[in-house]
Formats: structure tokens, sequence, C-alpha cells
């Protein structure tokens, strides 16, 4: 099995692990690309969890990975993707818009409104 981070790469472009995952909202500010947003949930201790929305979009910058400080959310390598046959996408205007929107939309996933 290839391994990215310390979760089992499973085909995705980036992933999550919701246990330590303290929905401080700082990977959605950081992603480029509209991938991520906040959802509420109400198993979570804060109220909302990370959601990945347009896995499609990821172009694997890797600053969310990067900048999460609970080890929480990871991208995979090019190498992975391309073991499954699938390539990170380009960023595009309609990405930068819609990461525009979540902004706006106070880092909750587009489907969602209000403050957390
Ligand atoms: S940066 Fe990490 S802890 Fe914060 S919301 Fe994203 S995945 Fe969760
Ligand atoms: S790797 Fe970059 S584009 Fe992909 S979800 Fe993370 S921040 Fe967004």
């Amino acid at each position: 099995m290839i391994t990215s981070g310390m979760i089992e790469f499973t085909g995705a472009p980036v992933w999550i692990n919701r246990d330590n995952c303290k929905a401080c909202d700082i990977c959605v500010s950081v992603c480029p690309s509209g991938v991520l947003g906040m959802r509420y949930d109400s198993t979570s201790t804060l109220g909302a969890m990370i959601s990945i929305d347009n896995p499609d979009s990821c172009i694997g910058c890797n600053d969310c990975e990067l900048n999460c400080p609970d080890f929480a959310i990871y991208v995979a390598s090019k190498e992975d993707l391309s073991s499954v046959n699938k390539k990170f996408a380009k960023l595009t205007d309609e990405a930068k818009e819609r990461q525009e929107k979540i902004v706006a939309n106070n880092y909750m996933s587009l489907d969602q409104q209000g403050v957390k």
C-alpha cells in the first residue's frame, strides 16, 4: 500500500483525519482553489468539521497540510496520484472565484449559511 503522510493514501488528492481536526478554518483560508469548506457537525466539539467539497479542483499545492496545526489534513504526492491514473488540477478562474465566495461565507461550505 502506498502511503502519504501519516494516513494511508486511498486514491483521493486530499483527505482528512477527523479525529485530529479542531475546526480552526486555517486550511480553508489558505486553499487557493475552493476545495475546502467547513460544515456544521453536531458530533464535533466545535460544532463544525472540515469538508473536502471539490477534490477535483485540488492543485496539490500542499498549503492546507503545511498550515494545519493539528496534522489533520493530508495531500497526496504526484507519484501517489499518478499510481491511480489521476493528476492534480490546474488553478482556474472558476476555482479562484469559488474560493472567494467560501471566504466571504465565513469559511463555510457554500451550501452552509451563517456563522459557526
Ligand atoms: S487546519 Fe487542520 S485542524 Fe484546522 S480546520 Fe483544517 S484540517 Fe482542521
Ligand atoms: S493542496 Fe492546495 S489546492 Fe489542494 S486542498 Fe490543499 S490548499 Fe487546496
